[in-house]
């Protein structure tokens, strides 16, 4: 069976059982000049976004950018001058005729004149209407919803999880398919934006050429991403969850430590601007996130009813080291035997460091919801890679380079009884379904599905394929195709769609789906649909 199908009515807002809040007369901005400059380009070039969303509320984002990619350090975005209203609507119809909550926030420069705006103080479990305007100009409509309340009924959901779109090798045509999907949430697990240039031509530029590596490159990446239509078209089509791995900093860093052996207090100097852009471009709450210095909190916990529950990680900022990182060209992730790196299988080691650690654990522990998704960066599964000369070794980048964590992880989820453990990554560019075990021979103890990348080039195929034999517990891999992953939950059971675009170089990708797999309630596993 193909799920999800296109919806007919907004199921989200029916099974919540509320058809309509309270609204209160406020003036419109059709029609009219809301406070603000007179622009003379369009200030909404990297459109709108919401995430954050909760019974109560959500957060809606915008940047001010007439001029995107500016190139002077002095200008980001083309914008000069100080504080700039922005005046935002918030309606519970698409026409943006009954509004519910209307008002000015102030895009400040130290902020890259962004806007977060953290609304509270709605009815749950409904779909609104958004939009900003600034002088005459507009920004488009977005969608967004309030979660119903914590332990409501909610009989269906719906969500996509994507990651790794590289914007050098292809076009976002995997995003327009997923606004199209309508779903009620997209989780982004990572790698949204490529900090490098590609040592192979690919179909389109980083158009400044170089390497981010400061506020200034790191704002204009995030801002060529966000100025891609698909892009934008996702963002409006629905709230956001956001996590991160590693190309929003530089590739397989590692806390404090980057692949290229940076002295730790100059990479924590880029991670801070890394971080600050990473900030200004996502609608993230800033009560929780606002950046200080090198440290940003981004692990963060969303119920939605009685039906699921997304623990969303951050696997970069508090991980330890990637094992045996210290000898030279070792920087990053690489393939080590158990004989060349004992390090690996080191206690002590985390991908979480303590504080989250904790923190995921007393989440589970507490958790009552029918669902439980982890939504975070990278592969879970044990991955034994079958080297030429018979030996077994494993990647240190992933969950493979931490393995006491992991096993701490899946025998809390056991030992706490968590209601349907299911894993969510991206990273590898390869769909994966996997069973989470402790023990090779023993019990599944999670279900993990991992998404391919929106554009990025996949890793070889017959790779993944011969070491198939020696990992029983992945029933599915496939890294020669590029898309994202759509999800359809309901109390009984979780429809997992693995769907692929005809053609990541072709701006005009047809969709299709690959594979079905579905996750029975209490069942952990995932089974072929
Ligand atoms: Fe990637
Ligand atoms: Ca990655």
């Amino acid at each position: 069976m193909t799920l999800p199908t296109p919806p007919t009515r907004r199921r989200f807002l029916q099974s919540a059982g509320i058809v309509g809040g309270a609204s209160i007369l406020a003036p419109s901005l059709i029609g009219c000049v809301a406070p603000g400059p007179r622009w003379t380009r369009d200030p909404f070039t990297l459109g709108i976004a919401s995430g954050d969303p909760r019974p109560d509320g959500f957060v809606l984002w915008t940047r001010l950018a007439p001029d995107p990619l500016s190139a002077d350090p002095a200008t980001p975005g083309g914008m000069s001058s100080g504080g700039v209203p922005v005046a935002y609507e918030i309606s519970t119809d698409p026409s943006m005729s009954v509004l519910v909550r209307s008002g000015t926030a102030t895009a400040l420069a130290e902020d890259a004149w962004s806007v977060h705006l953290e609304i509270t103080g709605l009815p749950p479990g409904r779909p609104y209407w958004y939009r900003f305007a600034s002088g005459a100009a507009q920004s488009g409509i977005g969608r967004t919803m309030t979660a119903p309340a914590i332990g409501a009924p909610l009989d269906k959901m719906r969500f996509g999880f994507v990651s790794c779109s590289n914007y050098e090798v292809g076009y976002f045509s995997a995003y327009r398919h997923l606004a199209n999907e309508q779903p009620d949430l997209v989780v982004f697990l990572g790698d949204y934006i490529y900090e490098h240039v590609g040592r192979r031509p690919g179909v389109r530029l980083h158009s400044d050429g170089v390497a981010a590596k400061d506020l200034r490159t790191y704002r204009n990446r995030y801002a060529q991403y966000h100025t891609d239509p698909d892009l934008q078209s996702v963002h409006a089509a629905a709230p956001c969850l956001m996590t991160w791995d590693d190309h929003e900093v530089q590739n397989d860093y590692a806390n404090d430590l980057s692949e290229t052996f940076d002295d730790p207090a100059q990479f924590l100097k880029r991670r801070a601007a890394a971080y600050r852009a990473y900030y200004e471009h996502m609608p993230v709450r800033p009560s929780l996130s606002y950046p200080n210095g090198p440290d940003m909190r981004l692990y963060d916990r969303f119920s939605f009813g009685d039906l699921i529950e997304f623990s969303v990680l951050d696997g970069r900022q508090y991980r330890s080291s990637q094992a045996c990182y210290a000898r030279p060209n070792n920087g990053g992730g690489h393939v080590e035997t158990d004989a060349s790196c004992p390090e690996r299988l080191e206690p002590a080691r985390s991908m979480l460091g303590p504080a989250q650690e904790k923190w995921l654990f007393d989440g589970l522990a507490k958790a009552t919801t029918r669902w439980n998704v982890i939504a975070q960066d990278v592969l879970m599964a044990e991955l034994r890679e079958r080297q030429s000369d018979g030996r077994i070794a494993h990647w240190t980048d992933d969950w493979n380079g931490y393995p006491a964590c992991r096993e701490r992880l899946l025998r809390h989820i056991r030992d706490a009884s968590v209601r349907n453990p299911v894993v969510i990554g991206g990273d590898s560019h390869t769909f994966w379904a996997n069973e989470l075990k402790l023990d090779p021979g023993g019990p599944t103890v999670a279900t993990e599905f991992v998404g391919t990348s929106i554009t990025s080039y996949g890793p070889s195929y017959d790779a993944w394929v011969s070491y198939l034999p020696d990992n029983p517990h992945v029933k599915f891999v496939d890294s020669r195709q590029r898309g994202y992953v759509a999800v359809e939950v309901t109390p009984q059971r979780m429809d997992v769609a693995m769907r692929v675009v005809s053609d990541a170089t072709d701006p005009k990708a047809t969709l299709s789906t690959l594979r079905n797999f579905i996750v029975e309630d209490k069942r952990a596993g995932p089974v072929s649909a």
